[in-house]
């Protein structure tokens, strides 16, 4: 059942647009995927929907867009490029798959139960070049997070946007990682998107807004439509610890494989900012004007993966009614899958459907309330197929309202609108659409 759900996901995601492997006609590329039409919606709005909560659901904090790219010294200061971000491999003698560490139960390989090499360390930075000569003093690194762009810009967000303590700086971006083993879709890929917020507060304030923060990240789940009972922490033990962290809880989600860290709140102490002002020669200690103090200060992290979070609001979201809802004489019989996704996250709004598609005033009427709506929301215009069955094909992406146009919009100037959860039909006067679902989508994402 588990994994029928996890099969269930990736076959809808490729079949409807959400996620296709990268590289998939020359047979894939490992740790890669690539965001389908309808994925690309779906990423946008999981990003929207963070930047909004943090940015201006929040007080005090400010966004940043870094680069990518960034001189090795930053690797040196953070702990990156030493043992701090190596994990332990092990690989079959038979197969020869790579393995992490923890993924061994007994000691034999898990595929097809070889023996093992002994463990051994395994960086996990991407390397590349700069500039034309591949030689060791041109090798530089793509991020493997993005908050490092955040501490070494520490001084010129405070300065130019006149910060005072407590505030936080909030980023999302690209972030690379030469994982051993990537695995379970989306979940573990080498190439993945990072949404980051850390927090500046005085050392002694650092535990209360761990609590706050922790809050908060779960609140902003469940506000999203995440199941409770789908969503639990974990406190890390000390000896499992990030290299820099003094406490860290990862929130954990139910995917179809068991639960797994979806993001981690991390109190990383004055680790990066002492450690960058070391290695960088500048002093980036705050100088705190009310209590005539100079200190580094201590930040508490929220780090999530935009991808990793996709693929637990397609499966939270994921669900199939048996004998059908919609009630058309073929599908009676059959399953139908529902996609529940949280109205602002849906990928598509609307979808608007000519009753039939042989009758052009119809079709027409049809196109042109489309060309009304289209730039307002995210539509849809589909005249294939019976009316049930376009229902249906809406259902499954999620789309929250599917507009009739039928006979009587021609005269009556009015049309049929369904919504999708509850299936609710009622008429709709054309000229009053658009409010008609701004209101309904307007309501914040919060309650
Ligand atoms: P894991 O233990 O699963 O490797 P981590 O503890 O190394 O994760 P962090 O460094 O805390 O992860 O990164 C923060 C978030 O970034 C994770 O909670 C996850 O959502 C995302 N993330 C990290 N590594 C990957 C990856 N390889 N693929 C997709 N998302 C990732």
């Amino acid at each position: 059942m588990v994994n029928d759900l996890f099969q269930k996901i990736v076959s809808l995601s490729k079949r409807r647009g959400f996620v296709f492997q990268s590289s998939e006609i020359y047979g894939g590329f490992g740790g890669a995927y690539d965001f389908g039409p309808l994925g690309v919606e779906l990423k946008r709005n999981i990003k929207k929907a963070w930047w909004e909560e943090m940015t201006r659901g929040q007080e005090n904090i400010v966004g940043l867009d870094a680069a990518i790219l960034m001189t090795p010294k930053v690797w040196q200061a953070s702990g990156h490029l030493t043992a701090g971000f190596a994990d332990e491999l092990v690989e079959c003698k038979s197969c020869h798959k790579r393995f992490r560490i923890e993924e061994i139960k007994e000691n034999k390989c898990p595929q097809c139960g070889g023996k093992l090499t002994k463990p051994r360390k395994f960086n996990l930075m991407m390397k590349t070049f700069i500039g034309p000569v591949e030689e060791k003093a041109a090798k530089a690194y793509l991020r493997p997070e993005t908050c490092q762009g955040i501490y070494v810009n520490f001084e010129n967000i405070v300065n130019s946007m006149r910060l005072k303590i407590p505030f936080g700086v909030a980023q999302i971006g690209k972030a690379f990682r030469n994982e051993i083993n990537p695995k379970d879709f989306i979940y573990r890929t080498r190439e993945f998107e990072q949404m980051e917020m850390q927090w500046f507060s005085q050392p002694k304030d650092a535990p209360k807004y761990f609590e706050y923060w922790k809050k908060e990240r779960i609140n902003w789940y469940l506000n999203l439509g995440i199941k409770k009972e789908n969503l639990r922490v974990r406190e890390v033990p000390a000896k499992e610890r990030s290299h820099y962290a003094k406490r860290q809880i990862d929130i954990e989600y139910k995917f179809p494989f068991g639960w797994q860290e979806i993001e981690g709140v991390h109190n990383r102490g004055d680790f990066d900012l002492s450690n960058h002002s070391k290695y960088s020669g500048k002093d980036l200690q705050y100088f705190d004007e009310e209590n005539k103090k100079k200190y580094f200060p201590y930040i508490i992290e929220t780090s999530i993966g935009v991808d990793r979070s996709l693929f637990a609001f397609l499966a939270d979201s994921y669900l199939e009614v048996k004998g059908g809802r919609t009630k058309t004489t073929k599908s009676s019989k059959e399953t139908e899958a529902l996609l529940k996704l949280h109205k602002s996250l849906a990928p598509i709004k609307v979808a608007v459907l000519p009753l039939v598609k042989n009758k052009p005033k119809l079709v027409k009427k049809a196109k042109d309330v489309y060309k009304t709506l289209k730039s307002h929301f995210v539509c849809q215009y589909d005249e294939v197929g019976s009316i049930g069955r376009r229902y249906r094909r809406q259902d499954e992406i999620g789309t929250l309202f599917c507009l009739t146009v039928d006979f009587d919009s021609l005269k009556q100037k009015d049309l049929t609108i369904r919504e999708r959860d509850t299936m609710k039909q009622k008429r709709v006067k054309i000229k009053d659409l658009k409010e008609t679902i701004d209101k309904i989508l307007r309501i914040r994402y919060k309650a």
